[in-house]
């Protein structure tokens, strides 16, 4: 079976590979499900694997399967297996468990352990590949008439978990109403945040660097968020505009922007980094400004990585909500489509250069 692997450490090391047929008896206890993909979204984090600046091989391999966005359907499933049939549309989560007790108790995305296991991405190989097999624990099912929006249900569960997030820390405050919230970067996370605080009834601000008319600006408004191009106003002109935000998730894939957030949010205010820095880059910040503001205005900050089976559940109800109360507006961010897993050096090339490329994602199979 053909898959689309790099090495590790090895800059542009984006090949074609041969991984052999999994069967669902490969997952113990009858739990297998078998998995033809059908579309395989990639990201920044792919961008980054192949860069050779994140990711690690499986033991025993010297490459790894990329591809963490998936989208197939059932073809068998192990006799234990009862939430989906074949036929069924169906994600997958992309962490496994380690040894941590959050690990154990459906939480890998919060392990305590430094090694993580993430399909795809670290230690594991990923779905850009013809079949794939795993334990029903892991597999989401999309309805049916959510199918149209495919790769998008892993985004949506990041997005969705760090918002969860933001309200569950912010339980520390006896009472939380956020009125007025920023999103800062406009790729697939910013976006979807946007339409969830959207669907939570929030005044919001979509942030991003280039000016408009734009695709990002367009799906924002039409998520009924105000869209600031940094070129024309800062984030704190815009505070000045329309005052401090209670929440900001931050989502611009720069370390830099998510600091200079910090200088911005309101008091008893939550801030939830999401972006993935592989970089090395060194800036200078206020600290003693910052210490002072975080310190008198009991603000939070929060990191949020990766999400499990229950923010799947429920990013793809947001999506679903979103397509009832936005309809029409979600599908616009999958962008380009690359045919084929033949046509991997395109889809890099996607990644790479195309800079309005929203969604790069591979048409792998017809279903
Ligand atoms: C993936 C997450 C993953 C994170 C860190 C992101 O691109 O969508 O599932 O946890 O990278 O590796
Ligand atoms: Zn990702």
């Amino acid at each position: 079976m053909k898959a689309i692997a790099v090495r590790p450490g090895q800059p542009n090391s984006v090949h074609m590979a041969e991984l052999p047929m999994p069967a669902v008896a490969n997952v113990p206890d009858g739990r297998g499900v078998l998995v033809r993909v059908l579309k395989i979204g990639v990201d920044a984090t792919d961008r980054e694997i192949n860069d050779a600046l994140y990711g690690a091989s499986p033991p025993g391999y010297d490459f790894l399967v990329l591809g963490h966005e998936s989208f197939g359907i059932v073809e068998e499933v192990g006799p234990a297996v009862k939430h989906v049939q074949p036929g069924d549309y169906v994600t997958c989560t992309v962490r496994r468990p380690g040894g941590s007790i959050f690990d154990q108790i459906g939480r890998s995305d919060i392990t305590s352990e430094e090694v993580y296991y993430e399909r795809g991405i670290n230690l594991l190989h990923g779905y850009l590949t013809e079949y794939f097999v795993d334990d029903a624990e892991f597999i989401v099912r999309v309805p049916v008439g959510l199918k149209h929006l495919h790769v998008l249900a892993e985004p949506m569960s990041c997005a969705a978990k760090a918002v969860e997030q933001a309200f569950e820390a912010q339980k520390r405050l006896q009472v939380w109403k956020p009125e007025r919230a920023f999103v800062t970067g406009a790729g697939q996370i910013g976006l979807l945040a946007t339409l969830i605080l959207r669907l939570r009834g929030m005044e919001v601000y979509t942030i991003a660097r280039s000016g408009k008319p734009s695709l990002k600006a367009e799906i924002a408004e039409a998520y009924g968020s105000t869209y600031v191009s940094t070129r024309e106003t800062s984030l704190k002109d815009l505070v000045e505009q329309v005052g401090k935000p209670d929440l900001i998730i931050e989502a611009t894939g720069s370390s830099q922007v998510a600091f200079e957030a910090m200088e911005v949010l309101g008091h008893n205010g939550a801030i939830v980094w999401t972006s993935i820095t592989g970089g090395q880059r060194n800036i200078q910040i206020p600290s003693d400004h910052v210490n002072l503001n975080w310190v008198l205005g009991n603000k939070l900050l929060l990191g949020s990585v990766n999400a499990n089976y229950r923010h799947f559940e429920s990013g793809i109800a947001d999506m679903a909500l979103g397509e009832v109360t936005y309809p029409g507006v979600t599908e616009r961010i999958l962008t380009n489509p690359v045919d084929g897993l033949e046509n991997y050096t395109e889809m890099m090339r996607l990644l790479v250069e195309e800079k309005s490329a929203l969604k790069v994602y591979v048409n792998v199979a017809e279903g």
